[in-house]
């Protein structure tokens, strides 16, 4: 198979093409594997150093919003997992602009391209804040999306654009909707990495609002193996969710972040709630269980001692993306 990914150099693209060009059985035997990434300040070439060698593996630096080497790319690819996005919440508060032109229109000049290509089949990876907030409960596939953040709006807008174009041209077609990742290379604007590389550095935490939000945690290797597996026998037009079935509030994550690096409650500074914050996020994957037999792996509280300690043996990897972020 030839496989076009987008964003591979992000944190869940590079896991995602790490993990399947280190696998050597049947499965993946033969597999080439393109990237094409615009290294923004969240793209790391260095992510796939493991893969750089690996006959299969071919990188591509360039932008999904422009047509011309989109075209280019995607000639000779059997299928697409696109993970370009910008994807960062606070910074779509910020300003919006970005997160419409690459997760809008980059998304919908892949989806063109694919087309004109016959690509087999196109995974296009998204989010469970494409429905907003939820009280009680866990979303199904069928939930309708009410998107409260520029980042989340812009999300569902690809993912609309993309089952829109499975009904209209015919493209194959998968969507995926995942709960929050957590594991290692994740760039250090996010809640578990921020956290951890602040207190490994002795500095205060900054906790939104009450600490009362929940969010659903998965790991990143089971993120990337459902996804592997909705490539692999997804049904086209279809959306799947992958959960990791942890629900935790943010103080909660907190305290086992604190545990984690040996520091007290005074290392949280408690900061104005995000605009916009929803309260609760719960993905239900009994779909994605039953029909592709997902089922997350890691244990949470082995899955964030791994994470922790990659932080704390890997300074080299982020302390130069801090400047950054
Ligand atoms: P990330 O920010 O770590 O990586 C995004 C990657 O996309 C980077 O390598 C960046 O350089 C690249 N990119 C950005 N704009 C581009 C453009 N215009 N052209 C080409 N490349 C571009 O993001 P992530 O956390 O790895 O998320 C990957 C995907 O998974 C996103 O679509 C995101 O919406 C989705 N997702 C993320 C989470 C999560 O918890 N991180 C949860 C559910 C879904």
């Amino acid at each position: 198979m030839r496989l076009l990914v987008t964003g591979g150099a992000g944190f869940i693209g590079s896991e995602f093409v790490r993990s399947l060009l280190s696998i050597t059985d049947s499965s993946t035997h033969g597999i080439q594997v393109t990237v094409l990434d615009k290294l923004t300040y969240a793209g790391v070439a260095a992510n796939l150093d493991p893969v750089v060698d690996h006959p299969g593996y071919t990188f591509v630096h360039g932008d999904i919003c422009d047509a011309r080497l989109v075209d280019q790319v995607m000639a000779g690819h059997d299928a697409v997992v696109h993970f370009a996005a910008e994807s960062h919440v606070d910074r779509s508060i910020a300003g919006a602009e970005p997160f419409v032109m690459t997760n809008v229109m980059g998304t919908q000049l892949l989806l063109d391209a694919a087309v004109r290509h016959r690509i087999g089949r196109f995974v296009h990876v998204s989010t469970d804040e494409v429905y907003g907030s939820i009280s009680t409960g866990s979303w199904t596939e069928d939930c309708p999306v009410e998107p409260n953040s520029p980042y989340a709006a812009s999300k569902a807008g690809s993912d609309l654009l993309a089952l829109a174009y499975h009904r209209t041209y015919g493209l194959d077609v998968v969507v995926t909707r995942c709960s929050n990742n957590y594991g290692p290379y994740q760039f250090p604007e996010k809640l578990i990495p921020l956290f951890v590389t602040n207190l490994l550095d002795s500095k205060k935490v900054p906790l939104y609002g009450t600490g009362h939000n929940v969010r659903e945690w998965v790991h990143v290797s089971d993120h990337c193996h459902g996804i592997e597996l909705a490539l692999r026998s997804g049904r086209a037009g279809e959306i799947y969710h992958l959960g990791g079935g942890t629900e935790l509030t943010n103080e909660e994550l907190t305290q086992l972040l604190l545990k984690a690096t040996d520091s007290s409650w005074d290392m949280v500074e408690q900061v104005p709630d995000r605009q916009g914050h929803d309260l609760r996020y719960s993905l239900n994957c009994d779909k994605a269980a039953n029909e592709l037999g997902y089922a997350p792996r890691v244990r949470f509280e082995e899955g964030l001692d791994e994470t922790v300690s990659w932080y704390r043996d890997n300074r080299h990897w982020w302390m130069p993306l801090r400047g950054k972020a």
